[in-house]
């Protein structure tokens, strides 16, 4: 009987923090997750991350919060939604994978490197409107201090550029000033 009492004291002091760290309307969905693990059979990424949607889940219920900045996880969720509309509680596992990588920034909890990649993205997006995969593969190793890791990826891309899929100057879209107001409206609400 104490030891159920005490489980009940962490839960809910877990779903506290969640309420008080990330949304409230997504930690109490948190509360109502039945760890089926529907979410991490369906996740394609799932087999490279440090610990599977679940499990995540599971930590954040247990306060671990360390455990879960610190892990690959959220940097690794390519955003396919699946786990989202999968999952029979309802719980938008995608936006929590957001919210803990928006989180990791804040805090400076994260596995090295990995926000450098998203930056130089967003960099690329707020520019063009679009990725351009050359500048944003150079930003990132020179970023991360690992020009080795861009002479490795020399050859693929060579190959890619003689195949046509590889332009090595940015696209600029029409319509980047309306996209620019977007990202921005988003990013005031946090969601970008
Ligand atoms: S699919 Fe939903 S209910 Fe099942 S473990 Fe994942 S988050 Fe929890
Ligand atoms: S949205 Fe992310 S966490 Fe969910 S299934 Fe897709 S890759 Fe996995």
């Amino acid at each position: 009987m104490v030891h159920k009492v005490r489980e009940a004291d962490l839960f809910e002091s877990s779903v506290g923090l969640v309420e008080r760290v990330l949304d409230t309307s997504i930690a109490e969905k948190i509360r109502s997750c039945i760890q089926c693990g529907t979410c991490s059979a369906s996740c394609p990424t799932a087999y490279a991350m440090d610990y599977t949607p679940r499990w995540i889940i599971a930590a954040l219920r247990a306060g671990q919060w360390e455990r879960v900045l610190r892990s690959n996880t959220p940097w690794l969720c390519a955003s396919c939604y699946y786990c989202t509309v999968r999952c029979p509680s309802g719980i938008e596992f995608t936006d929590l994978m957001y919210a803990l990588k928006r989180l990791a920034i804040e805090r400076g909890i994260y596995p090295k490197g990995s926000p450098v990649l998203y930056q130089a993205f967003t960099g690329t997006v707020d520019r063009y409107g679009r990725s351009a995969e050359v500048e944003l593969m150079a930003r990132y190793y020179l970023r991360t201090l690992n020009p080795w890791g861009l002479i490795k990826m020399a050859p693929m891309g060579l190959r890619m550029l003689l195949k046509g899929r590889l332009p090595l100057l940015p696209h600029r879209i029409e319509g980047r000033r309306e996209l620019a107001k977007m990202l921005d409206y988003m990013r005031e609400r946090g969601e970008g």
